[in-house]
């Protein structure tokens, strides 16, 4: 049997690994975070004041250095088990932010076109919500961490395809097919107008990458007829897996993923447009899930350095959200070996700390 790690996104597919080689990864991870923990505990930490508004001159002078800082990372690899974003420029990289006032600060690759892949699932998920409420997520999938890679096939087997959440590929495939619609064309139109209601443009879909990926999808379709087999959702499996192929290879740039993610940030409101695109009740549900299951099995790490929910994507794209403050977006296409864009994070952590906007670090 392989020891590898499975959908460990960058490069190819591969079998879930062992039960051997997890416990050693859970027995690596505590002893690594007992030595953080050591650490911050000895450490003098002097509480920051908590910046409750940010001047646009600092706000623009965070990009401009998040992006000067990290421009050279070179660190991860493009994911290939998609062919078509193997052949992505590596080097290119977008840093932008959106502000309440609809101000977009940006630098970089800002405008070049990239798949969204699975920040689409924060999309599809604001659809189910608004459609058929929060139960209906809670009980078809769940919205609890899987701890397992984004393409588990053992995180379904666990519970039954429940207990699980929208943001990997079986909780995101089953919340596809629980769209309501009387034709696929039907669901799709309510995906991709919603997705660039958020966006505050028409977006659409990148041919080279729905094809790649629908080539190569055999997994997702396996995951589809798994979770239909479960009962999580009604539609057709091989139409709920084609349709969430279809959203995963919608264009969008770093510019419009900022403009998105504000729109959650100000409580479904998107910022540029004012339009209303979802109720501001269904946000801290999507955020709480995207803080706990936001980067797969490193969303915990990611939650420790960071502090706020984000949402990647293997096509490069990363999201975070800062509630009431501002959404950003970036883009390189390079990811770690848990399928999540290196100099993506790299940039937000950055922008974060220069800005002092990580809630748990707010002391009064
Ligand atoms: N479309 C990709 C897949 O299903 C999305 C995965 C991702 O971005 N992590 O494999």
């Amino acid at each position: 049997m392989s020891q590898t790690r499975p959908g460990r996104g960058a490069a190819t597919i591969q079998p879930e690994s062992g039960y051997l080689q997890m416990t050693e990864i859970l027995t690596n991870r505590r002893s690594a975070l007992g030595f953080l923990g050591a650490g911050l505990l000895a450490s003098s930490f002097a509480p920051p004041a908590f910046a409750k508004e940010t001047a646009p001159a600092d706000v623009e002078a965070a990009v401009n250095a998040a992006y000067a800082q990290f421009r050279t990372l070179n660190d991860g690899k493009n994911a290939d088990y998609i062919p078509a974003l193997a052949k992505v420029p590596s080097a290119y990289f977008g840093v932008s932010l959106t502000t309440a006032d609809g101000k977009v600060h940006e630098v970089g690759d800002d405008d070049k076109p990239f798949s969204i892949q699975s920040i689409s699932k924060v999309f599809t998920m604001a659809i189910v919500l608004q459609e058929s409420g929060e139960a209906e997520i809670v009980n078809s999938v769940g919205v609890d961490a899987t701890g397992q890679v984004f393409n588990s096939i053992t995180a379904v087997e666990q519970y039954k395809g429940k207990e699980m959440n929208p943001l990997v590929n079986p909780g995101a495939i089953a919340t596809t097919g629980n769209i309501k619609g009387s034709s696929p064309e039907e669901v799709w139109n309510k995906i991709i107008t919603t997705y660039s209601a958020f966006a505050g443009r028409q977006l659409e879909v990148n041919k080279e990458v729905y094809k790649s990926e629908s080539d190569t999808n055999q997994r997702n379709r396996a995951i589809g007829e798994l979770m239909s087999a479960y009962g999580r959702f009604p539609m057709d499996p091989l139409v709920a897996t084609d349709l969430y192929t279809r959203q995963c290879s919608v264009n969008v740039t770093s510019h419009d993923l900022s403009v998105m993610a504000a729109t959650l940030a100000f409580g479904g409101r998107n910022p540029v447009t004012k339009k209303q695109v979802i109720d501001t009740k269904h946000v801290p549900g999507i955020l709480s899930v995207m803080a706990t299951a936001g980067l797969y099995d490193d969303s915990g790490k990611w939650l420790f350095k960071a502090g706020v929910p984000a949402k990647s994507g293997v096509g490069g794209g990363l999201i975070a959200v800062v509630p009431g403050r501002f959404g950003v977006g970036t883009f390189a296409p390079p990811l770690d070996d848990a399928g999540n864009s290196v100099r993506g994070q790299a940039a937000i952590v950055d922008i974060v700390n220069r800005l002092n906007v990580n809630p748990y670090a707010q002391f009064g």
